[in-house]
């Protein structure tokens, strides 16, 4: 793992799984999403997901243990040597301290942990009307991100659609309740390491993923 590590953090719905795909799409960084992770393991009804579930409806935090190992399994494939956007992962100190000793491991370290800044009332809004492409993935919503023809996915043109179990106002709120209390101490933990970029998520998408482009630049400029 010798790549560019940028960890993506921020509350549910501050945009981290949408700049994650466009910094894919421009940088060849591979998107890794602990929540992707966890909720094909619920899918495939395997004992980590089979344990996940519960806590993942309730909008609390599966333990560092499952999400370690199941990323870790995810760092072993190739893909990952040309540099990682980590999104939604760490989300505890614990898992910071993991992180760390998985990127030694192989030489690496992390680049720049980037906090999308969002208020969390439209936060509120903004997660309960979200919805997925089920063909390619693309993110879409109710109200703020329409495609252009209902129904119909401007990217690939697919017609089904998924809603995730917690993206509701009650789980979103828990979530809300879990970021600030175990994730957000990870913003001052970052700061110190001179690693933080703070990005304002509460602009347009295309507005934010410039800031975050500088910043990724910048980051490789220095690597
Ligand atoms: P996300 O897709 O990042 O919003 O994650 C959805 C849910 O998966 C979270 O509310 C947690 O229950 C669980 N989850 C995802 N990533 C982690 C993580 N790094 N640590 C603990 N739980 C996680």
């Amino acid at each position: 793992m010798t790549g560019q590590i940028v960890i993506l953090l921020g509350p549910p719905g501050a945009g981290k799984g949408t700049q994650a795909r466009m910094l894919e799409e421009r940088h060849g960084l591979v998107q890794l999403s602990t929540g992707d992770m966890l909720r094909g393991a619920v899918r495939a009804g395997t004992p980590a997901g089979l344990a996940a579930k519960a806590v993942m409806e309730a909008g609390g935090l599966v333990s560092d243990e499952i999400v370690l190992a199941i990323l870790k399994e995810r760092m072993t494939q190739p893909d990952v040597a040309r540099g990682a956007i980590l999104d939604g992962f760490p989300r505890t100190a614990g898992q910071a301290a993991a992180l760390d000793r998985l990127l030694a491991g192989s030489g690496g370290q992390v680049s720049a942990a980037v906090s999308l800044d969002v208020d969390d009332e439209a936060m509120v809004d903004r997660v309960s009307g979200r919805y997925t492409c089920a063909s390619c993935g693309e993110g879409w919503h109710d109200r703020f991100k329409q495609p252009t023809r209902a129904g119909t996915c401007d990217k690939c043109g697919g017609t089904e659609f998924t809603r995730r179990a917690d993206d509701n106002e009650t789980t979103v709120r828990d979530r809300l309740g879990a970021y600030h209390a175990q994730t957000a101490p990870l913003i001052a933990h970052y700061d110190a390491l001179g690693l933080l970029a703070r990005v304002d998520a509460m602009q347009e998408i295309d507005a934010v993923a410039r800031d975050l482009e500088r910043v990724v630049t910048e980051t490789t400029a220095r690597a």
